[in-house]
């Protein structure tokens, strides 16, 4: 109820809420890995995108919202941009490429812990030429000592060249940085209404988000062994009120999931010794879903064998990787 009124009330105003609030979206750019989707969680104070110490974790742009007392900054969270491989891959770099012309500003994720590299000039190219505002913060400032910071950033702005962008030191795992990271990206934000209502964190509807924490928790059980060619498909969500499993008054959402896998093989090490894996992938997302949508989940996995679903332009429309 509450949020519907606020969706009205914010259509309604054609007038900024106040003659100075600013509004506006930064396109959140980085070689994979670097902490984008741990920054933007830390930035809105929630988990909106999933995060993994395996590289290209993020696979649909995902939309999170910051709203302060002065503004309302949407960030896009892009996948990676790498060398592509692949199908996906393409589609990745060409979906973190069509990020930057619908945004205001550009917030160049870069990783204090290591020297520049070949991924970073590559980026550092493609930001080169586009004319939107570029902002650097260099991240994961936790892991370095002053000394080494100083020189991170020295060979950065060495490989920006005569482009000045400002950088800022920050780490999405303590906050350092962060307030006045947020504070510049705000004033270079045009003068603009509230594009959405205050509460909201994210534009990505549950099944998306479900289906991503589901997939985290299948990359951080399996580790290495399953890596990219997995995709999680919410087949039904459902509320239940009444049966025999559920408590009196509460309800309760059932969830079924499908897993898609390519090859046999991967199939067996996610299901596990007598369904043990597979047991445990359960468990550990229905822990992360209850917390997200704050109720008791049921929920029911299945692994699937696609033999090259990444490279099926079909299949990969069906799970929602498009190209604008
Ligand atoms: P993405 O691929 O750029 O979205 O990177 P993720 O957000 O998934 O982060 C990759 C890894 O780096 C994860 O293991 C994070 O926990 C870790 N990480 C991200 N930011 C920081 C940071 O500021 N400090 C430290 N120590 N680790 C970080
Ligand atoms: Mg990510």
């Amino acid at each position: 109820m509450r949020l519907l009124e606020v969706m009205f009330d914010s259509m309604f105003v054609d007038e900024p809420i106040s003659s100075s609030y600013r509004s506006g979206f930064v396109a959140m750019i980085g070689r994979p890995n670097v902490g984008k989707s741990t920054l933007v969680n830390y930035l809105v104070g929630e988990k909106v995108a999933i995060t993994s110490p395996v590289a290209q974790t993020t696979r649909t742009r995902l939309r999170a919202i910051l709203t302060t007392s002065n503004a309302q900054v949407v960030i896009v969270d892009t996948p990676g941009i790498h060398k592509p491989h692949h199908l996906l891959g393409e589609r990745l770099v060409k979906s973190a490429r069509s990020a930057i012309g619908e945004v205001d500003i550009v917030l160049l994720l870069l990783e204090a812990c290591h020297p520049p590299g070949r991924g970073d000039s590559f980026i550092v190219q493609l930001l080169k030429n586009q004319t939107k505002p570029v902002l650097v913060a260099l991240n994961k400032s936790d892991l370095v000592s002053e000394a080494e910071y100083l020189e991170r950033e020295n060979s950065y702005r060495n490989l920006f060249g005569d482009s000045v962008w400002p950088i800022y030191r920050c780490s999405a795992f303590n906050g350092e940085g962060c307030q006045e990271l947020v504070r510049s990206l705000v004033s270079l934000l045009p003068l603009g209404p509230q594009l959405y209502p205050p509460e909201m964190v994210s534009d990505q509807p549950d099944k998306v988000v479900i289906g991503e924490l589901i997939r985290e928790q299948i990359l951080s059980q399996t580790k290495e062994e399953v890596p990219h060619s997995v995709a999680v498909m919410i087949d039904r969500i459902e509320e239940i009120t009444s049966g025999n499993k559920i408590k009196k008054g509460k309800s309760n959402t059932a969830i079924l999931a499908t897993i898609l896998v390519e090859r046999k093989s991967q199939k067996g090490i996610l299901i596990g010794k007598g369904g043990a894996m597979l047991k445990k992938i359960g468990q550990a997302s229905r822990l992360q879903i209850q917390e997200m949508i704050n109720g008791p989940v049921y929920l029911e996995l299945f692994v699937k064998v696609v033999p090259n679903w990444r490279s099926k332009p079909a299949r990969l429309s069906e799970l929602g990787y498009e190209v604008n």
